[in-house]
């Protein structure tokens, strides 16, 4: 069946693992992407048996979803539908039930959407763990995100004093499917017991498109600026995530002179629960709002046991300490 469904997808991303061997079936190189391997293959496989599937490979790990809006209507690839998302956890945490705390569900954005469904699962979901990363600038203005706007792309010069005083961007906020969530309700969501907030930089311009003393001094203020309204935070989310593309070591460096929070990325694995010690640079799972409870199961089930199966891609497997830069990463000369 697998050899069937990697002939039906697309072959637009290589990326140099053995997967005919992880699979033991011979393929055609090159390699089909993993998301669409996983979500394609989890329509074909009953959904009793996606969930031991899932509960085995994350069995003894920490893993952390990062989603944007929740809603009970699906509108795109951002808003992930509360029932899939309820569904996923009762099914996980009945599938797997360590003691710990080993899921964890981020928000970021901070949009009010987002928010109510942290406030009314928190009490009943106690045995996850609820991060909710917000842009504090955004939080305490309510100006909303470029990405929002309707028409044409907006490629406004970045401008990291300015960005949150821009009218269109503060109109964002009449509108509920782009609002975001008061400070108020931030911190009542800070002050549930399995819940935290986080820092997501006030502006959400990726770092690496600004100039690193821009970048640097991005972040400092935005860290300045949760701590007068929030208080010290423990965690913060890098805008985009991917390591060496949306931000680098320098970066990761300017964070740990402010304090020793756990630093998220969008880095997909799973991760050891020693291995969230303060500054650690960690991995979550970027999840699709189009996809089902089952197809996120899967999906996960697949990249662990891709993590774990050592031997694979060195890499991917390198043991995470203060940092999930691979090898090949060279500090630069600055
Ligand atoms: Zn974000």
């Amino acid at each position: 069946m697998a050899r069937a469904v990697l002939q039906l997808l697309p072959t637009e991303r290589r990326e140099g693992l053995n997967l005919g061997h992880w699979l033991g079936v011979e393929l055609p190189a090159p390699h089909p992407n993993w998301d669409q391997l996983a979500t394609s293959t989890a329509r074909l496989v009953p959904e009793a048996s996606v969930w031991p599937l899932f509960a085995r490979a994350v069995s003894g790990l920490h893993i952390n979803l990062c989603m944007h809006h929740v809603s009970a209507t699906r509108r795109n690839r951002m808003t992930i539908d509360e029932r899939e998302l309820d569904h996923f956890i009762e099914q996980a945490l009945d599938h797997n039930p360590s003691k710990e705390r080993w899921l964890t569900l981020s928000f970021d954005d901070g949009y009010e959407d987002a928010a109510n469904y942290i406030e009314t699962r928190g009490r009943l979901f106690q045995r996850v763990e609820f991060l909710f990363f917000v842009c504090p600038e955004k939080a305490e203005t309510g100006a909303g995100f470029r990405w929002d706007l309707r028409g044409a792309p907006d490629d406004t010069d970045h401008d990291i004093y300015r960005e949150n005083t821009r009218r269109e961007l503060l109109e964002l906020s009449d509108d509920p499917t782009t609002r975001l969530a008061s400070v108020e309700q931030c911190r009542r969501i800070n002050a549930l017991p399995n819940a935290s907030l986080g820092n997501h930089t006030n502006c959400h311009f990726r770092a690496t498109s600004l100039s690193f003393e821009d970048s640097a001094t991005e972040l400092r203020r935005s860290h300045d600026a949760f701590v007068r309204l929030f208080g010290e935070p423990r965690h913060f989310a890098f805008p985009f995530g991917k390591p060496n593309e949306d931000f680098d070591d320098r970066h990761v460096d300017v964070l740990r002179e402010r304090g020793e929070f756990n630093i998220w990325t969008t880095a997909r694995r799973p991760f050891h629960a020693h291995d969230r010690e303060p500054g650690a640079v960690l991995p979550r799972f970027p999840v699709d709002g189009s996809w089902g409870a089952t197809q996120v199961a899967f999906w996960v089930a697949l990249l662990s046991a891709r993590w774990r199966n050592r031997g694979i891609n060195a890499h991917v497997l390198r043991p995470l300490r203060n940092s999930l830069l691979p090898p090949t990463w060279k500090r630069p000369s600055i």
